[in-house]
């Protein structure tokens, strides 16, 4: 293995790796789930093996601390782990067979049986912000393998050479597992990517990054001559919303788990909360100056980052009506970066909220103030998409939490009861998605089982015979798993004559 950071890789070498996901495509969709699985368990298994050559690099090129990279890598070998069982469990292919039937209205039923099958190729972009979980190996990769679709993989500058030794990592324990040859391949150099997306032979993208650059790309793949899927995560501003009972009864508490929140990872999560909406003059906001100053100074993960979260700070803190709690300039020092607390009221918000309402990436959020629970829910209404929505309330709130419950579930992709947003469970129940500009695809994740949706496709069979249908459809149940026949869930054969 080498670790010094990659050249931009070559037009020719471009040509090849979309040539090789072309060629993987049949073969790899064509395995069993169960196969499908074993590959990405041994992909989980190297990138462990390798854990002491990885994280040392992702330390040095991402500034994060040991404990996180740690737990990050675990959660991405977990997840990769979790597509497996998803492959066993076999539900994800929403076999769907409808045997023919004469005596149908208004007309006889044929023979129908639906599947999901690859999309072929998928592009994915690695985020900057989560070096293992959502980059080379991360979920958008995990999922689009799990679906039987090869991935070309754009790298992140910002961790070049992880992205690199990754790279080597996962190709090397697929060609090991049998995986077909062309199924993953790593390239770098921003032109390379566009290149790649516009190219036909790409299927599907999926991107994490910010709102300006995924909409170039998204744009990118709606202009080609076949647009494709563009699964884009971008901005997201994470409200919270603190009912009087809550801040009332609940002051100490939520003003701690808040700070906690906002600035974690130097606040470079997509689920960080930018604005938490409090009741005017409530004691939480007399602790939140004292917790903020206490929070360690820490190393942003890039320039480019930096750079970005102080033009758009200065840009938020310049908007009328926003005053600066506390000020981390003050404290600064060389690369690192302390929380700023920024504070408005809802009137000033509602005046200007395209100014107030933007994403600021990095460790600073803005209170706001509201005088009466009007105020509190005309400002939820004035959200456009965003991947969680909070609200801290008690139990007899019950009109006012409905209202709040009911104008985000409109506007966000998880909804977080008393909790904190940061965070975000690999598991089979979780969204991690949301209205534009959370996501350019609100109906889809990019966390959690379902995010292998994204790269699959509906097909119906119609009166094919058994031993042309995949094998997921055919009367025997020869994967053993969940299937809806004439309208019933069944695990069971379709009994002859059907
Ligand atoms: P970015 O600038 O959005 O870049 C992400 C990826 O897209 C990189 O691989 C980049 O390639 C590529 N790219 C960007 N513009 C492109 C273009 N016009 N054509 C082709 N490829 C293009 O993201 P970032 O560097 O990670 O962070 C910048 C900002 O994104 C942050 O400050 C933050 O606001 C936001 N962000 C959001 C999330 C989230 O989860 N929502 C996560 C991370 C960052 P090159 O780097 O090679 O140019």
């Amino acid at each position: 293995m080498t670790d010094s950071p990659p050249l931009d890789t070559s037009i020719e070498r471009v040509e090849d790796v979309l040539a090789g996901a072309t060629d993987a495509s049949a073969r790899l969709g064509e395995l069993d789930p169960g196969e499908r699985g074993e590959l990405l368990v041994a992909v989980a298994d190297a990138l462990e093996v390798a854990a002491a050559d990885l994280l040392p690099v992702a330390a040095r090129e991402t500034h994060l601390p040991d404990r996180r990279l740690e737990g990050e890598l675990a959660r991405t070998t977990h997840q990769l782990r979790l597509f497996a069982e998803v492959l066993a469990e076999g539900s994800y292919l929403e076999a769907t067979i409808d045997t023919a039937d004469p005596r149908s209205v208004p007309t006889p039923r044929p023979d129908l049986r639906r599947v999901l099958v690859p999309v072929g190729p998928v592009l994915v972009f690695a985020a900057s912000n989560f070096p293992f979980a959502f980059s080379v190996a991360g979920g958008d990769t995990a999922s689009a393998l799990a679906a039987g679709c090869p991935v070309v993989l754009k790298a992140h500058p910002g961790h070049p050479g992880l992205s690199a030794l990754t790279g080597e990592v996962v190709t090397e324990a697929l060609t090991a597992a049998g995986g077909p040859e062309g199924t993953f391949a790593v390239v770098t150099g921003v032109d390379k990517g566009r290149i790649a997306l516009l190219d036909s032979r790409i299927r599907a993208v999926a991107f994490t990054g910010s709102l300006s650059a995924g909409r170039a790309l998204f744009d990118l793949a709606m202009s080609r001559e076949t647009p494709i899927p563009f699964y884009g995560e971008l901005g997201s501003l994470n409200p919270v919303f603190v009912t009087p009972g809550a801040a009332e009864r609940r002051a100490a508490e939520i003003a701690d788990g808040y700070v906690n929140s906002f600035t974690l990872g130097v606040g470079q999560f997509c689920t960080k909360p930018g604005l938490l909406f409090l009741p005017a003059g409530s004691s939480v906001l007399d602790r939140l100056a004292e917790l903020v100053r206490a929070v360690p100074y820490g190393e942003m993960l890039n320039d480019r980052i930096r750079r970005a979260y102080t033009r758009t700070l200065s840009d938020l803190a310049a908007v009328q009506g926003v005053r600066t709690v506390v000020d981390a300039a003050d404290g600064e020092e060389g690369p690192v970066v302390g929380p700023t607390l920024l504070a408005a009221d809802v009137p000033a918000l509602l005046a200007d909220p395209d100014a107030m309402l933007t994403e600021c990436f990095g460790p600073t959020s803005i209170v706001v103030e509201y005088e009466d629970t009007d105020q509190l829910v005309a400002a939820a209404d004035a959200f456009a998409g965003s991947l969680t929505a909070t609200v801290h309330g008690e139990p007899d709130e019950g009109g006012l939490v409905d209202e709040l419950l009911a104008t985000m579930r409109d506007r966000a992709g998880r909804i977080i009861w008393n909790g904190w947003p940061t965070g975000v469970a690999v598991a089979w129940a979780m969204h991690h998605g949301g209205p534009y500009p959370a996501t350019t695809a609100p109906l889809h994740t990019s966390v959690g089982a379902t995010a292998i949706r994204r790269f699959l496709r509906p097909v119906s069979y119609q009166g094919v015979p058994q031993q042309l249908l995949p094998k997921a459809l055919q009367d025997r149940n020869h994967l053993h798993i969940m299937r809806r026949v004439n309208g019933s869930l069944t695990t069971a054969d379709v009994p002859a004559g059907t």
